[in-house]
């Protein structure tokens, strides 16, 4: 058997299904704006992938299309407690069933817990890669340990993780003040 060569940017599906196909690699963060934003030019990780194709027989029918679609990333996000940038671990693994036309996919996608995909021709998996990743991504990205003031501290101030901040009490600057002289 022939070994065809699949491109990740324009992968026929139904043929990368039916080799039992496999391709990994890593993509420069940077590439990927609608998973990080403004924040994609300064992004200098990378996503690692792994997409393998799979076709299940079927009784009588035509055997069913398989991608299985794993990636992971390291994606610059802001903290919504303390308006910090952050980093989030975001790792997705999902099987993705495709079939011949969008009313097939909406149909099936509707009464099954399977995520159904009308096939392509040329299917981008860099774009389903970040399609994936962006439903794995936190609604509210968080600190797990915020341990970052509420208030911005001056430019230069380490983050102390997970430890009480003097700065984080507004209060905490007014003990240094002249106390007004008692009232006659
Ligand atoms: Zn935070």
């Amino acid at each position: 058997m022939v070994e065809r060569a699949h491109d990740p940017r324009r992968l026929d599906v139904a043929a990368f299904a039916a080799d039992a196909g496999a391709l990994e690699g890593a993509w420069p963060l940077a590439g990927f704006g609608r998973l990080c934003g403004d924040a994609a030019a300064a992004a200098d990780g990378a996503v690692t992938w792994h997409v393998q194709g799979q076709t299940r027989p079927v009784r009588g029918g035509e055997p069913q299309l398989w991608l299985r679609v794993q990636a992971t990333a390291r994606v610059p996000a802001v903290c919504q407690r303390c308006l910090q940038p952050m980093l989030v671990d975001v790792a997705v693994d999902r099987w993705l069933r495709f079939v011949a036309d969008e009313a097939q996919a909406a149909e099936l996608d509707a009464d099954s817990d399977d995520d159904v995909l009308a096939l392509e021709r040329a299917l981008d998996l860099h774009s389903l890669v970040e399609d994936e990743l962006l439903l794995a991504l936190p609604m509210v990205p968080r600190h797990g340990r915020c341990g970052q003031p509420l208030v911005a501290p001056a430019a230069g101030t380490p983050p102390r993780w997970g430890e009480p901040d003097a700065a984080a009490n507004p209060f905490a600057a007014l003990a240094g003040w002249p106390r007004k002289p008692p009232v006659q």
